[in-house]
């Protein structure tokens, strides 16, 4: 085969004559491709269909009908006309159609026509799929299977099959490496790592670390190049059409002129409601009303989107693939203009497990679905196409599973920040141990709470604040909260997992570490209990012993 020809060889091996990125819909139905066989074979529409209803297949009808006049055609030569078919519109375009058809099947031999009409319904069917057409390259183009693997990285990066034999062909094992991010032609989209317990993300990012939010929508790769905005999915599918209201967003908030950004599509509505939060996250189904041909424009209002981005690819000429993350978000904070529509992934950088606790809980306080903790390493490249342990995901159901609420007495206050400055950032509270009658620490609860549930807290707290913590409080220092109160205040807390903490002193023995509820909640004020009537270290004990940490 010649070079020229592998290109076109590649998308109709996949039966298309395109990237997939493209939209490659001849616009052909059944009842066209059945006009066209009856003209290219001079028998009647009646004649074809009572063969079409044998045979269920309208390639083998061509291929019946076929009486073998035809002279070979060549692959650039059927690649042509599929392209003409392809481009016919508008007024008479039918007509077009039919007949281009019916003149290329004349000129087919049978089996020829058989795979033409095939491709032309978008029902080649050969039973492969684009991966085991790698395998094929890395055979036909460098005489090795070995190259499999890599070929397969190439592909994410260079997502087009035809760009991506033509190369191969040309250079065989030299064009590898060799692919880069190119404006119009979407990269696959990097993923992130699961770990199994909290711990983990420290074990497997240590130091210092961001941990962005997690939202739940439809993935989308941006790509802008002047005037010229468009949309790919995490399927790599042209979804523009679905979003002109992002598009529009991009063209005033995306000054660069050639760029390409990652991020999340989100129903989100912006706003502030009466309890002082400041926007709302809707459900994924909810989204997927826009996924849509028709009254595209009348749901823009219908479900109000806004776009989430996380990571920029490339800017005015140059891929950013290679380019350490923290690099990678500078440039991201410069060139996006936030809007309504338009944000930046929130997120805090640190390298303090506990905080990145709060910033989970927060995510959840909001709806959204966890956290992608992300490696701040001078190697956190952007690995397309790759579940990548320089990205790790953490969600609400991977926490020990237990959905416990447990009765805690409040022993301090930490200062609020931000929304809550005034108030209260985190309360301290404490368990009961029964035993010795003291109150030890057990978790930090810092969200739950809406203003009001603040308010309240705050007046029936205010005749109980003390100077130090009073004897029958155990309590570590790295703990000591800002203001110390005595225990009176109880709340209703739920939580998700109970790990051993050095921090906490909840069932601590001599020299030992104490337990601490993991992702505390608050859910309301136990204005009917006292200190003594709360859970108690016995029953902590006992539920730890019934879970698997
Ligand atoms: P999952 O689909 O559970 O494997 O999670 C990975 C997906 O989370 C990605 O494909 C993104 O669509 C989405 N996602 C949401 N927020 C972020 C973020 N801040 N960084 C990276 N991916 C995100």
């Amino acid at each position: 085969m010649e070079i020229k020809e592998v290109k076109a060889s590649a998308y109709l091996f996949l039966g298309s004559i395109g990237p997939a990125f493209e939209s490659t819909t001849l616009g052909v139905g059944d009842k066209l491709a059945l006009k066209a066989i009856a003209m290219a074979y001079g028998v009647s529409e009646e004649e074809v269909k009572k063969r079409y209803s044998k045979t269920g297949d309208l390639g083998d009808v061509a291929f019946e009908l076929n009486r073998g006049e035809g002279k070979s055609l060549t692959i650039d030569e059927v690649f042509g006309k599929l392209k003409e078919i392809k481009k016919a519109s508008g007024k008479g375009s039918q007509e077009e159609k039919t007949r281009l058809i019916s003149r290329i099947l004349q000129r087919a031999s049978p089996g020829e026509g058989k795979y033409i009409v095939r491709i032309i319904l978008g029902k080649l069917r050969l039973g492969f799929e684009d991966q085991f057409l790698l395998e094929a390259f890395s055979i036909a183009f460098t005489g090795d299977k070995k190259y499999t693997a890599k070929i397969k990285e190439s592909y994410s990066v260079c997502t087009d099959i035809g760009e991506l034999a033509e190369s191969l062909a040309e250079y065989g094992p030299r064009a590898l490496g060799r692919f880069s991010i190119k404006l119009g032609r979407p990269v696959r989209s990097m993923l992130a790592q699961r770990v199994k317990t909290f711990e983990e993300l420290q074990e497997r990012i240590p130091g210092k670390k961001a941990a962005e939010e997690k939202y739940d929508g439809e993935r989308v790769q941006i790509h802008k190049d002047g005037n010229e905005i468009k949309a790919f999915s995490r399927r790599l599918e042209n979804i523009t059409a679905q979003y002109p209201d992002l598009v529009e967003a991009v063209r005033k908030g995306i000054l660069a002129d050639k760029i390409v950004l990652d991020g999340e599509i989100v129903a989100y509505v912006e706003g502030r409601k009466a309890d002082g939060s400041t926007g709302e996250f809707y459900s994924f189904q909810r989204l997927m009303q826009r996924r849509r041909k028709y009254e595209v424009q009348k749901y823009t209002e219908i479900c109000p989107v806004t776009v989430f981005f996380f990571d920029i690819l490339y800017l005015e000429g140059n891929s950013l693939l290679r380019e350490s993350y923290p690099k990678r978000r500078d440039l991201l904070e410069e060139h996006v203009k936030e809007s309504e529509n338009l944000r930046l992934a929130r997120r805090i950088v640190t390298d303090n497990l506990e905080e990145i606790e709060y910033f989970f809980n927060d995510a959840l306080e909001k709806r959204l679905e966890g956290i992608i903790i992300k490696s701040m390493g001078s190697n956190s490249i952007y690995e397309a196409g790759k579940r990548s342990w320089l990205w790790l995901k953490w969600k609400e159901e991977y926490a020990g599973g237990m959905r416990e609420t447990f009765d805690l007495v409040i022993i301090g206050k930490y200062y609020g920040r931000g929304k809550r400055k005034g108030s209260f950032g985190a309360l301290l509270c404490a368990i009961l141990n029964e035993e010795k009658q003291r109150f030890e620490t057990f978790t930090k609860v810092g969200t739950g709470f809406t203003e009001a549930d603040a308010k309240e807290i705050d007046s029936l707290l205010s005749g109980h604040t003390i100077s130090e913590a009073p004897k029958n409080v155990f309590i570590k220092s790295r703990m000591l909260p800002d203001i110390f109160l005595e225990p009176s205040v109880v709340i209703e807390v739920l939580g998700t997992e109970i790990t051993k903490s050095p921090g906490h002193t909840a069932g601590q023995g001599e020299g030992d570490t104490g337990l601490a509820l993991r992702f505390p909640r608050f859910l309301r004020i136990r204005y009917d209990k006292g200190p003594y009537d709360i859970t108690t270290v016995k029953e902590v004990r006992n539920l730890k012993k019934g879970t698997s940490i």
